[in-house]
């Protein structure tokens, strides 16, 4: 079958490929705790080294862009979110916790959540199906022995997520996955038809630093967007989804939006959110686990 042409298939193959991961129920709770009108997640992908890692480790330059992210952006980041009073949510490949333990023991010890974020940010899609399985079983046995916390989310390296990636996802008893696009509020996961209870935090490269930032020296591809175009995409994000009394999910990154030229759009944005004084900021569990009661999954 998978030798046809796309255009060659039957509709039992082309519908069984759309309905093998769907959004279900949609989980935007009837309010937020507090009387807060909307949810706001903040969370900062903390790569380092990893990207530079799964495509082979050669350039010593990108992996020293990736120490920054430890050296420069998560004390700044940690920083600002201790002053702000605000709990988020930092998912880990395996390997940056074999690097910066002390890092992650930090992370959790300043009560913010560690979620699974890959061994060395390899694509899942690349991974064999049984090799992937073994990948996130060992980086959720990692960062728990680390950090003394077992993860109970996932946000797939560079939101790539493959056949079987939803499975593993239930075997570990995961609370809830967030890689996937299918709407702007918390929605349950659908595998080939059945209800999974596992709640999706949807996630969009709208809303994520690294498209508008990111540069490859030896490739075309340079930061396209000012500071002040991206901040006015995020605070819009944010203004609609308050609007909506839904969910405002950030991806970030510490070696991207920390910069002195760029750190000011998180800032005012908190500043932003704060200024409505009926927001509430939550790790992704907190969220995923208020919204699963709410809707009684
Ligand atoms: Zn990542």
């Amino acid at each position: 079958m998978d030798d046809l042409e796309p255009w060659q298939w039957s509709e039992e193959t082309w519908r069984g490929k759309v309905e093998r991961v769907r959004a279900g129920r949609n989980l935007k709770p009837k309010s937020w705790p507090g009387g807060a009108r909307c949810a706001v997640a903040l969370s900062f992908d903390v790569d380092h080294e990893t990207n530079e890692l799964r495509d082979g480790g050669k350039s010593v330059g990108r992996l020293s862009w990736g120490q920054y992210g430890n050296r420069a952006g998560m004390p700044r980041i940690l920083s600002m979110l201790a002053k702000e009073d605000i709990k988020a949510s930092f998912f880990v490949p395996a390997v940056t916790a074999l690097l910066y333990p002390d890092e992650q023991r930090r992370v959790v010890a300043e009560g913010h959540e560690i979620g699974l974020h890959g061994w060395i940010h390899e694509v899942n899609t690349a991974v064999p199906p049984d090799k992937e399985r073994e990948l996130h079983l060992r980086s959720a046995d990692t960062l728990e022995r680390i950090t003394g916390v077992r993860p109970v989310g996932m946000r797939t390296p560079s939101w790539d997520f493959s056949e079987v990636t939803l499975a593993v996802e239930r075997e570990l008893g995961l609370l809830y996955d967030s890689s996937l696009f299918a709407d702007d509020d918390p929605y349950e996961l659908i595998e080939n038809g059945e209800p999974t209870g596992m709640v999706e935090l949807p996630v969009e490269w709208i809303r994520d630093d690294a498209v508008y930032f990111n540069m490859n020296r030896f490739q075309a591809l340079r930061p396209y967007t000012p500071p002040e175009a991206v901040f006015d995409i995020f605070r819009r994000e944010f203004d609609g989804a308050y609007e909506d009394g839904g969910l405002f999910l950030l991806t970030m990154h510490p070696h991207v939006i920390t910069y002195r030229s760029r750190f000011w759009i998180v800032e005012e944005l908190v500043r932003h959110a704060k200024g409505k004084g009926d927001v509430w900021f939550a790790t992704h569990a907190e969220i995923a686990a208020y919204v699963k009661a709410q809707a009684e999954l």
